[in-house]
């Protein structure tokens, strides 16, 4: 068996408590050697205030994940890709398509990893999802992708900052979804974003983006959800509807429910960075973020009741 990676986790916040720590407890492939953060701590685990003293320790890291808010993610990954160590990235990459490809450029050149993880990809549904469109006709998507914002970001205020991407931080998961299962490529077509009058990101966007050049997908998303939340996708084909429900966690063929596995996302993502780690390999996709950064550029925007936590 392989000898352990050994792994640095940057930024404990909700993610990284909820996802990254329980998983890489369990991991057959990474060991926690080292946290970086400034309020948070793991039992046993040394803690660094920065990743420069880190990286200056002299401790043995093979690999650094950041589970930073995207704003300044991208400085950091490149100092630990200079460093020498791999480097796996939460979602969004960052808040700029260039810089990330400039971190691409630099992975590869020193023949490290660099995975922009997209952690919706990994949900039980999505596999069967795309195998089974391969080929078919597309007629149709709608995306309902609503949530209540003060449930799931409570007290956050970077995704309410320039560089946050506001109902876009949850809404980018149903991005890296279409992109992964869509037979096509998809472009922005329109995008109206609604905004409130005391922050700089929207709390509500609609989108309508074309497949492969037919403005035939619709998207809406929503942080005012309050009861039922709704992460779902409805793709008409010419062979019947293939619905994507809960992020991707349960799928329905044909108005039938389809048997897959239990979904476990962060224990996939884990896998593929060392799985990257162990080839030599990178895996950066940033159509989402592209899409994302299209939706910003060509939006009618609306202002909007001032959002309070
Ligand atoms: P969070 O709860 O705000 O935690 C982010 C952590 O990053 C903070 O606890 C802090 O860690 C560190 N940090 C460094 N600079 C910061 C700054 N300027 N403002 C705030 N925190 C800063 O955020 P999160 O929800 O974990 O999200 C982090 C990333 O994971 C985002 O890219 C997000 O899109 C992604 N993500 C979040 C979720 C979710 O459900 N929350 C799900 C999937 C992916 P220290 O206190 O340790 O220094």
């Amino acid at each position: 068996m392989a000898p352990k990676i050994k792994l640095a986790l940057v930024g404990i916040g909700a993610i990284a408590r909820s996802q990254h720590l329980p998983t890489l407890a369990v991991s057959a492939d990474f060991s926690l050697a080292a946290t970086v953060s400034n309020h948070g701590c793991v039992e046993g685990v040394p803690n660094f205030n920065d990743l420069g003293a880190l990286l200056g320790s002299g401790m043995e890291i093979d690999a650094v994940s950041f589970c930073t808010p995207p704003q300044g993610r991208a400085a950091m990954a490149q100092a630990a890709l200079e460093a020498g160590r791999h480097v796996m990235l939460e979602k969004p990459p960052d808040t700029d398509v260039a810089e990330v490809a400039a971190l691409a450029r630099i992975a590869e050149a020193k023949g490290l990893t660099l995975f922009a993880s997209w952690h919706s990809r990994e949900a039980a549904g999505i596999a069967p999802a795309r195998a089974w469109l391969e080929g078919k006709a597309v007629r149709g998507v709608r995306v309902i992708w609503k949530e209540d914002v003060r449930v799931w970001h409570p007290g956050q205020e970077w995704i309410w900052q320039p560089g946050g991407l506001g109902v876009f931080d949850p809404g980018i998961n149903a991005l890296s979804i279409l992109t992964r299962i869509l037979p096509g490529a998809l472009a922005v077509a329109a995008a109206s974003l609604l905004i409130p009058a005391n922050r700089q990101t929207p709390i509500a966007a609609s989108l309508r983006l074309a497949l492969d050049g037919a403005p035939i997908v619709v998207a809406e998303f929503d942080w005012r959800q309050t009861g039922p939340q709704s992460w779902d996708i409805a793709v008409e084909t010419d062979a019947g509807p293939l619905v994507l429900a809960e992020g991707g966690a349960r799928l329905a063929i044909a108005g039938a429910p389809v048997p897959i596995g239990e979904t476990n996302e962060y224990a996939g993502l884990y896998r593929r960075f060392a799985a990257l780690i162990r080839s030599c390999a990178r895996d950066v996709d940033l159509v989402p973020l592209q899409l994302v950064g299209d939706a910003f550029l060509l939006a009618r925007r609306q202002r909007t009741d001032a959002f309070a936590h």
